[in-house]
């Protein structure tokens, strides 16, 4: 049994001054963990008891359908050159060189190294399929840790990889890790959703994420209540109602409008008196290539101008644009670019006269047109010169692009994309928990792993990547449990199913009733942690409230009638119970936590 006096369980009354979600604040004010630096902390020991009951969770359902392995951390860099990611990685990988120079980095993900094995070691068909995972520490320099363990620079993942004959096979261990995933996250008490999701850089068909709704997170979802779809904004798209297209002016051609001071859609809108979905927005970035680096020399990374155009109601998805040029990043242009390729200023910048690279991301400028204005005629755009604006803009006659895509965020309120549902989307907040993803050939073909099919002839075999945060669980359970005074975890992934609160140590007999409690509770199979310090009742019932322990047992004066007090966390509320009982009543509702987890 762990007794609190014994504990290091270092309580605080004030949150970081830094911290802004709730599973920061109070993980640090419960004592789970303490930063050491930007996105680097320290697991106490509420931390990682909580951690490695979510882990216990994870390997016990990944066991079902994979072998574990061990990779190391720590990697030389031909390997990741082989797959060309050592520069497409970018500045999210740490870097480092050992005493003869070498270059290695540390693991931020491990397909080329489980490739690198299925390369040297399996050789026929026979041996296929395959699903390795490991369960092991991830380091990425990302560009803005925060929220506590939300998004930091080293942290757990259990990521998985599948290797099969064919699409049939790969089907076949996506659909078993989809199964997996959702008893892993019901079983650790999350309420999640699987959502469609962005294949984008990592170059694969079918992407899911599971996201647990809650505004700490930093992904939006746009769902339709009426039929269930549900995609991630980085992939989602919608339906548009229709729009009345305006009458020509003039000769229906281009005309330049003096719009003194109309920079902004809503000006413009206004002054022409049009809907903003009549009027083309400009966002203008530099879109980062990468280049390459290999045994026959560098090719450096270069930045080139993008123009997007979309209707200017609608906003530029970033990821959606990313994916669409094939960039590695972008950045606003500043003005002496926009000056370079525009010859315009901001506000008036427009598709008319502009000289459309063929390919993306190439000499000149990029133009991508948002297939929502496809078919569009009669619209206002920038003129590329200040305070005038162009009508009767129709593109396709009166402008060209490089090419047209979807790069555009569902707004709240659009109709669901799926065919023959009239519902409406809402968008919310999440988090993400984990992801699985079809790769395909990308990292088999690159790397070079072959198999002999049932002909005896070579083929290359097809991979799928699968992850799991496990900080990540712990923080979206806390996010989605939490009041003014502390948070309550599901009883499986708490560092203690039950505690018992002894209000005072001096009373004898409170002493003996809440050691045997105790004792009693740990017999029946519980997690118990006794709380005999010697405090007073008020600080105990404080750091109860704090520290995410579901269930609690308050011995108090009542003990010499034969009563204790049981606490719900959940709901804040108490019953008194028979000191006889209680043991089978906490294991009941511990069961039925459970199985209500389970038929989620
Ligand atoms: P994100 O979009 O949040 O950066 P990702 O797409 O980079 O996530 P994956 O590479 O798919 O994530 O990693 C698998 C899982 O690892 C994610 O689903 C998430 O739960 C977790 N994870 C990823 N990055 C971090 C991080 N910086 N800190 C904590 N957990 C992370
Ligand atoms: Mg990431």
């Amino acid at each position: 049994m762990h007794r609190w006096s014994k504990l290091f369980i270092p309580t605080l009354r004030e949150a970081p001054a830094d911290a802004e979600v709730a599973s920061h604040k109070f993980l640090v004010r419960a004592g789970y963990i303490r930063q050491l630096g930007a996105g680097i902390y320290n697991y106490l020991f509420l931390g990682q008891r909580s951690l490695n009951k979510i882990i216990g969770i994870v390997r016990e359902e990944m066991d079902q359908i994979a072998q574990e392995f061990y990779l190391p951390a720590i990697h030389p860099r031909e390997v990741w050159e082989q797959s060309g990611r050592w520069t497409g990685m970018g500045d999210n990988m740490f870097r480092l060189k050992d005493r003869k120079g070498a270059d290695l980095c540390l693991g931020m993900t491990h397909e080329e190294i489980m490739t690198s094995i299925a390369r040297s070691e399996l050789r026929s068909y026979k041996q296929l399929p395959q699903i390795w995972y490991q369960i092991q520490t991830k380091f990425r320099d990302e560009p803005r840790p925060k929220a506590g363990l939300m998004r930091v620079r080293q942290f757990t993942m259990k990521d998985s990889y599948s290797f099969d004959i064919d699409k049939a096979g790969l089907d076949k261990s996506f659909d078993l890790h989809d199964a997996v995933y959702r008893k892993i996250f019901t079983r650790c008490g999350l309420k999640f959703v699987a959502v469609e999701a962005d294949s984008g850089s990592m170059g694969g068909s079918q992407s899911q994420e599971f996201m647990v709704y809650t505004d700490a997170g930093e992904d939006l979802i746009a769902s339709c209540p009426v039929c269930g779809y549900a995609a991630n904004l980085e992939k989602g798209t919608s339906r548009l109602d229709a729009v009345t297209e305006m009458e020509p002016t003039g000769d229906g051609m281009p005309e330049p409008v003096s719009t003194p001071g109309c920079g902004a859609i809503a000006d413009v809108a206004e002054f022409f008196k049009i809907s903003p979905a009549s009027d083309i927005k400009c966002v203008a970035y530099m879109a980062l290539k990468r280049g390459s680096a290999s045994k026959d020399g560098v090719t450096p990374d270069t930045w080139h101008g993008v123009a997007a155009f979309l209707r200017g109601d609608h906003q530029v998805n970033e990821t959606k644009l990313m994916g669409a040029v094939g960039a590695a990043d972008l950045r606003t242009m500043q003005a002496e670019e926009l000056a370079q390729y525009f010859n315009g200023p901001a506000g008036f910048l427009g598709p008319v006269g502009l000289k459309p690279d063929a390919k993306p991301l190439e000499a000149g400028l990029t133009v991508v047109v948002d297939k929502s204005l496809e078919g569009r005629k009669n619209l206002v755009a920038g003129a590329n010169q200040l305070d005038y604006h162009l009508r009767n803009v129709t593109p396709g006659r009166d402008f060209g692009w490089t090419l047209a895509a979807d790069i555009r965020s569902v707004n709240e309120g659009e109709g669901c994309p799926v065919d023959a549902c009239n519902g409406k989307l809402t968008v919310g907040k999440a988090v993400e928990v984990g992801h699985i993803f079809k790769l395909g050939y990308k990292y088999s073909e690159s790397m070079g792993a072959r198999v002999l099919d049932v002909n005896g002839k070579e083929v290359t075999p097809i991979m799928g990547s699968y992850g799991i945060g496990i900080e990540r669980i712990l923080t979206a359970a806390i996010e989605q449990s939490n009041d003014k005074n502390g948070f309550w975890l599901p009883a499986t992934i708490a560092p203690f199913t039950v505690m018992v609160t002894v209000t005072n140590m001096g009373d004898a007999l409170l002493k003996e009733t809440g050691e045997k409690l105790a004792a009693d509770l740990e017999a029946a199979g519980l997690d118990v942690l006794l709380d005999d310090r010697d405090e007073r009742a008020g600080v105990k019932f404080k750091d109860a409230d704090l520290v995410g322990i579901p269930y609690r047992i308050n011995v108090g004066k009542k003990a010499a009638e034969g009563k204790v007090e049981l606490v719900t966390r959940a709901t804040a509320t108490s019953v008194d119970v028979e000191l006889a009982q209680t043991v089978a009543l906490v294991k009941e509702r511990v069961q039925e936590d459970q199985l209500l987890a389970v038929s989620v």
